[in-house]
Parts: C-alpha cells; sequence; structure tokens
C-alpha cells in the first residue's frame, strides 16, 4: 500500500521503517525545512527500547546517549537540598535505560530509512478526501496525491488529526503547566551527568551538561490559562517575567538563553481522544494520544505504537479496519494508564508551594533507601503490556 505518513519526529519514521520492512511504500511529510535535530533531554526506556533493539539501534542510541549518575535537587544558593542516585532506575528498567537528545533518537531511526523512503520536507497536508478505495490527499506546496493509507504522527497539534477527525482541536487537555527548552554554549557551570533541579513555588528550571560544551536548560511553569505569545522575543520575555527574581542562577540562564534562537515552547498538553482512526486515516505517537513530558515515555509509546500498527496491518493481511482496531486495543490500555499518572506528577515539576518544594526533597531523599525507592520506580516505569513478535 502507498501510505503518507504527516511527521518525520519519532512515530513517523520509526513507522516508516516497519512499514519499508513489511513491502509497503511510506512516504513522509515533514513541516519543517530539514530534518528536526537538538532538542531537549528525554529518558528512554522499557518497551519502546525493546522496540529500538528489534530495529538494531540500541548501539547507536548508547552512543549518543548519557548515563546519568544522579537527580540533584539545590536551593537559592546553590547548595544541594536532596539528590537521587539513578541505580535504582536503572535497576528497575533492567539496564536498558538511557538519556538523549530527542533529536539524536529521532535521527538515529531516520538513519534506518532515509535512502529508501521518500521524505517531502518543508511541506504540510492540508486536505484529506476519503473514498471507499483510496485517500485524496492536498498538500501546500506538493500536486495532490492518492494514498491508500494515511498516518498522522504530526505530534501533539496534530493537522491530520485536525483535519480527519471531529474531536481536532478538542482533543488536547491543557495541565495548566507551560514548558520551555533550550541549549546553549559554553555556559559555566557544569555538573557532569547530573540533572541539577531548581525549584520555586509554581515553576522550575533544571540544567543539563550536554557534550561539546553545550547545557541543556527546561523552565516548567504553571499558568492557568493557555495563551502561547508565539513570537520567539515574546516567549523569551515571558520566560524573564516567570524566572527572573527567583535567586539562584536564574537571571544567568535567561541572559544566556537570550543569546541563542533555540527555544522549544509549548504548552503541556494531553491528547485524549474516542478513537485513533477514520476510515482510512490513523493516528500514532503524541498526535494520538499525546502522555505529556510529566509521563516521560512518549517517545517510547510513539515507537512502540509505530511497531504494533505496522504489525497488525502485517497480521490483518492488509485489511486496515482490523488492523486499526486491534492496534488500538493493545496500546490504549498502557496509554491510559501512563496518562493518568503522568496528571499525578504536575506538583513534581512545578510544586505549589513551599511546603511542596521541601516535601518533593523529603521523598527524592527517602527514594535512596532501596526498598521504598525501588519498589516506587518498579512502579513508575512498569510497562503493562505484552509486546507481540510480528513476523517482520
Ligand atoms: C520537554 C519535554 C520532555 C520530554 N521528556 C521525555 C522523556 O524523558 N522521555 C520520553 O520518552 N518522552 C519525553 N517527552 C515526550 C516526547 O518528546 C514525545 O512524546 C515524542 O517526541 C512523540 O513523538 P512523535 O513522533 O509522536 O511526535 P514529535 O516528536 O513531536 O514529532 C512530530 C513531528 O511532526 C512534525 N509536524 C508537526 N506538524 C506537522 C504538520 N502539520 N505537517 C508535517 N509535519 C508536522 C514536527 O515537525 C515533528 O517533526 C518529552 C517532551 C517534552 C516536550
Amino acid at each position: 500500500m502507498k501510505i503518507a505518513i504527516s511527521g518525520a519526529g519519532v512515530a513517523g519514521p520509526a513507522l516508516a521503517y516497519w512499514l519499508h520492512r513489511t513491502g509497503h511504500e511510506p512516504t513522509l511529510i515533514e513541516r519543517a525545512p530539514r530534518f528536526r535535530t537538538g532538542g531537549y533531554v528525554i529518558d528512554f526506556w522499557g518497551v519502546g527500547y525493546r522496540v529500538a533493539q528489534r530495529m538494531g539501534l540500541e548501539a547507536d542510541i548508547r552512543n549518543a546517549g548519557y548515563a546519568v549518575q544522579s537527580l540533584r535537587s539545590v536551593g537559592p544558593d546553590g547548595q544541594t537540598r536532596s539528590s537521587l542516585s539513578v541505580d535504582g532506575f536503572r535497576r528497575a528498567a533492567d539496564g536498558k535505560l538511557t538519556s538523549l537528545t530527542r533529536g539524536d533518537l529521532a535521527a538515529s531511526v531516520y538513519s534506518t530509512i532515509e535512502d529508501d523512503v521518500e521524505t517531502i520536507f518543508d511541506d504540510t497536508i492540508t486536505a484529506i478526501d476519503q473514498h471507499p478505495d483510496t485517500v485524496r490527499v492536498s498538500f501546500e506546496r506538493t500536486e495532490t496525491r492518492d494514498f491508500d493509507l494515511v498516518v498522522g504522527a504530526d505530534g501533539l497539534h496534530s493537522a491530520v488529526r485536525r483535519l480527519a477527525f471531529a474531536a481536532g482541536p478538542d482533543a488536547e487537555h491543557y495541565l495548566g503547566c507551560f514548558v520551555a527548552a533550550s541549549v546553549v554554549e559554553g555556559y559555566r557551570p557544569r555538573d557532569e551527568l547530573v540533572y541539577v533541579t531548581y525549584s520555586r513555588p509554581g515553576r522550575s528550571i533544571a540544567r543539563f551538561a550536554l557534550r561539546d560544551d553545550r547545557t541543556l536548560f527546561l523552565f516548567v511553569f504553571r499558568s492557568s490559562h493557555d495563551a502561547d505569545p508565539g513570537e520567539l522575543d515574546a516567549r523569551k520575555s515571558l520566560l524573564w517575567r516567570e524566572f527572573c527574581d527567583e535567586g539562584w542562577e536564574c537571571k544567568r540562564i535567561l541572559a544566556a538563553v537570550d543569546e541563542t534562537d533555540d527555544l522549544y515552547f509549548d504548552v503541556v498538553s494531553q491528547v485524549r481522544l474516542d478513537r485513533w482512526s477514520q476510515g482510512r486515516v490513523a493516528l500514532v505517537g503524541d498526535a494520538a494520544c499525546c502522555v505529556s513530558l510529566l509521563a516521560g515515555e512518549g517517545t517510547g509509546l510513539a515507537m512502540t505504537a509505530a511497531y504494533v500498527l505496522a504489525g497488525e496491518l502485517l497480521r490483518a493481511g492488509g485489511d486496515h479496519c482490523r488492523a486499526f482496531a486491534a492496534y488500538e486495543k493493545l496500546m490504549r490500555p498502557l496509554v491510559e494508564s501512563k496518562q493518568a499518572s503522568a496528571g499525578k506528577l504536575i506538583p513534581v515539576f512545578a510544586p505549589r508551594t513551599e511546603l511542596g518544594i521541601r516535601l518533593g526533597q523529603w521523598v527524592m531523599r527517602a527514594m535512596n533507601f532501596a526498598p521504598l525507592g525501588d519498589w516506587l520506580v518498579a512502579r513508575t516505569l512498569r510497562d503493562d503490556i505484552e509486546l507481540p513478535d510480528y513476523p517482520m
């Protein structure tokens, strides 16, 4: 089948890999003018890691990754208030855990297909017209084309979801926070392999030292409304308003971010839809069911969904109705449990009060005690899904 995939992030290239491997002809359509690299750092483990292993990517991902040693919470004076070794997480994940930039993970997945699969950059789908045997797809730049299926892998604010699903924009559920991330060069101090966080009521900043003298900053702050100021300068101004009077390295970090155009900025939201397919159109990854950064497993779920969708198409002999239903039946319980637990983690990322910050630091210290820590971590990292062995 000819299958259009909107979005060359994590889910899109992973799906293209499995579809190409099972004899289909996928075409990726990516809005960005070139493959997106860099970005924020993600923790990668669990069922998605197992899918990456099946794609032969483990060595690549390990090489690009960082073996984070500990998480550290600091006070306004920079003194350590609490810290947590990552050993318990590594034990719970059976060693199959790494941290790497989202762009490096996506690039590693994309490298498996870039010579075999057509990618149309700098374009977007503008209309999806379903017929009994085909889907007519219109683009902003490319000529209209017919496909057998269309898959939206175009992230949280999916265009395919908006065009093909009645509940398109209403499917996004704002969780009350914004997130921003930026990578700068030459920042000091550096704390190698330590994820340093600083929290004030309603907001937190984290910094993590990357290779080549780069540093990643992650900002999370509560906001009662989800209006993104949009323009780069307006977003930077909003960060200044939120963080400039908060002590620690905040002012220095804001000044460093001012020097770069690299700023990821978005709402923290989840996507909840009654169904992930409509006729010949399906959704994968964040487009279908974004769990948000709070769940911390979005890339793993995206890779798993891509694997399962392609596997079910194979199992159903190309009957897309059966395949889409089976894909959703297998993935939905896992996704919904991750979404439910993410909602409970807002106070960890942006504690509302000083007391909440202290409580978080106390929990962090307590988690160093193996029985309690291991139990909590194992609960958090557990993936309740039996990954099928498709013959592909
Ligand atoms: C700050 C932060 C921290 C996170 N931390 C973690 C973590 O620790 N672990 C983890 O596993 N996950 C984490 N996540 C979540 C993870 O990044 C996502 O769940 C994952 O990237 C989803 O993959 P995706 O391919 O569905 O979407 P994306 O990676 O968002 O890719 C979507 C692609 O579609 C493209 N696109 C968008 N619109 C269009 C359009 N109209 N037409 C064509 N292309 C389009 C985009 O340019 C992009 O390339 C985090 C997220 C954030 C924001």
